[in-house]
């Protein structure tokens, strides 16, 4: 298990999910991006959760605000004054580090001296604590002045919370009712690494559900109970994640309540425990916040009771690439063959895995064998719309395993019997059981396992 993360790293290099960075330029740290494969299952994830929690139901809209918005909504939100860590930097070699981490012993014992920690690197005397803005800086148009700052939105809540009233009209929902929305957010991390965990860039899917304040604790629990049933119905193992509540001291300012659904990963603290998604109460908070900054009404009318109320809210907030990567973690099996070799495989659920199906004629040199193989990989990208691969190079046995190593859930093969009687044989990544199909049944097959979650 010990090195489960270097073996992804460069398979996802290798293979086309996540390149490092800039890596012409030498890179750029703790900087990544998505290669052909790795955008097909961050769409698919994406795709996913928009379906569970906006196209299925009824009481979910969805938005897409912006990313630079009025940086007065920061400063109601509290991100201006309150979204900092506290830092420490050494005299002697100019390290800076969380004085939370050093404090929590990341790294290790630290000497002390007079109830205050000396660097874990070298010994020397650290700062003063100071306060670390985690949001990035801009300057709207050319004049970089105070009146022109503007910041990278940190989160996307905000966006949802500054939109709720004109949503409300909009789409004439009714209390309960939830506005979602995936996009970037920007955090200056002062600690990013381990792979894809923690970056300065990364993808949030976040929902705002708004309830009556006297039902927010029955909706706190049943966005609890939601959210990790999706992650369980796309292959996250139970042992795998735990719901961690928060404790009042560990609790923000905002949050009435709040739990982490955590994965455990095999790289962080001792036991791997690590936040995937927090699904907070945030009471009135940000709606209260906003409503006294803006001079904007946005209580919410009840036709029963013919009372106004400000609604309270839950929040369940996602990473993308978090649960990226406990997908692939939870994935990633190493099998012996019949032959004594490694098979790698990617046991990804079929609705994540960027390559549905792969299309291979048994010989290249056989043109009735090309074309029919061909015919049938050009109908299935376009009858089906997913990614459909095409191989024809090297023995099928490699091109299995090509393939397995991606995760693609199925392979056809087209070979000399398929001429005579019109079918192929269907092979099942997992159990690598293959079977005879009707080339007609094929697309029905697929569609039917593609669509059951
Ligand atoms: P952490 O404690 O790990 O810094 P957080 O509590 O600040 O996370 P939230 O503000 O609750 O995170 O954001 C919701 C989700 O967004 C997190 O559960 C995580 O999946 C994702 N996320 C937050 N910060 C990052 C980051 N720097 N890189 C990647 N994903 C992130």
């Amino acid at each position: 298990m010990e090195n489960i993360i270097d073996k992804i790293v460069s398979l996802c290099k290798r293979r086309g999910f996540i390149f490092p960075d800039s890596e012409i330029y030498g890179g750029l740290a703790n900087t990544w991006d998505f290669g052909p494969l790795g955008v097909e299952l961050k769409n698919n994830i994406k795709k996913l959760w928009w379906q569970n929690i906006v196209i299925q139901r009824d009481d979910i809209a969805g938005l897409d605000s912006s990313i630079i918005i009025n940086p007065k909504v920061w400063e109601a939100s509290g991100h201006v004054s309150g979204f900092a860590d506290p830092l420490v930097e050494c005299k002697s070699c100019h390290t800076r580090f969380k004085f939370d981490d050093l404090m929590k012993g990341k790294y290790g014992e630290v000497s002390m001296k007079d109830g205050y920690p000396h660097c874990p690197l070298c010994g020397g005397e650290l700062t003063e604590e100071k306060k670390f803005n985690l949001m990035f800086k801009t300057f709207l148009g050319p004049v970089e002045d105070k009146g022109h700052l503007a910041y990278l939105r940190p989160e996307t809540a905000q966006g949802i919370f500054i939109n709720f009233k004109q949503i409300l009209n909009a789409s004439r929902q009714k209390i309960p009712f939830g506005i979602a929305q995936i996009g970037k957010s920007f955090r200056n991390e002062i600690t990013p690494g381990n792979f894809i965990f923690r970056t300065r860039e990364f993808e949030q899917m976040e929902l705002e559900y708004f309830v009556k304040p006297s039902e927010s604790k029955k909706w706190y629990r049943y966005w609890q109970e939601e959210r990790l049933n999706w992650y369980f119905n796309l292959g996250i193992k139970k042992e795998h994640l735990r719901l961690r509540e928060h404790s009042k001291e560990e609790l923000a300012h905002y949050a009435l309540s709040c739990a982490d659904i955590e994965y455990q990963f095999p790289f962080l603290n001792d036991e791997g425990w690590g936040e995937l998604e927090g699904i907070a109460n945030r009471g009135d908070y940000d709606l209260k916040n906003h409503q006294e900054h803006s001079g904007k009404d946005l209580s919410y009318f009840d036709e029963e009771t013919k009372e106004s109320y400000l609604p309270y809210v839950i929040e369940p907030s996602a990473g993308v690439e978090r649960s990226l990567l406990a997908f692939l973690l939870d994935a990633y099996h190493e099998e012996k063959d019949k032959n004594n070799e490694t098979r790698v495989v990617l046991k990804l659920h079929p609705q994540l895995a960027p390559i549905k199906v792969a299309v291979f004629p048994l010989l290249k040199n056989n043109p009735e064998l090309v074309n029919l193989a061909q015919k049938i990989y050009q109908d299935l990208k376009l009858s089906l719309n997913v990614l459909v691969d095409y191989d024809e190079v090297g023995s099928i046995g490699r091109r299995y395993r090509r393939q397995d190593e991606v995760g693609t859930p199925w392979c056809l093969t087209i070979d000399h019997q398929s001429l005579e009687d019109k079918t192929v044989t269907i092979r099942d990544r997992d159990t690598m059981q293959q079977e005879r199909i009707k080339i007609e049944e094929i697309e029905n097959f697929l569609r039917k396992k593609l669509t059951n979650v």
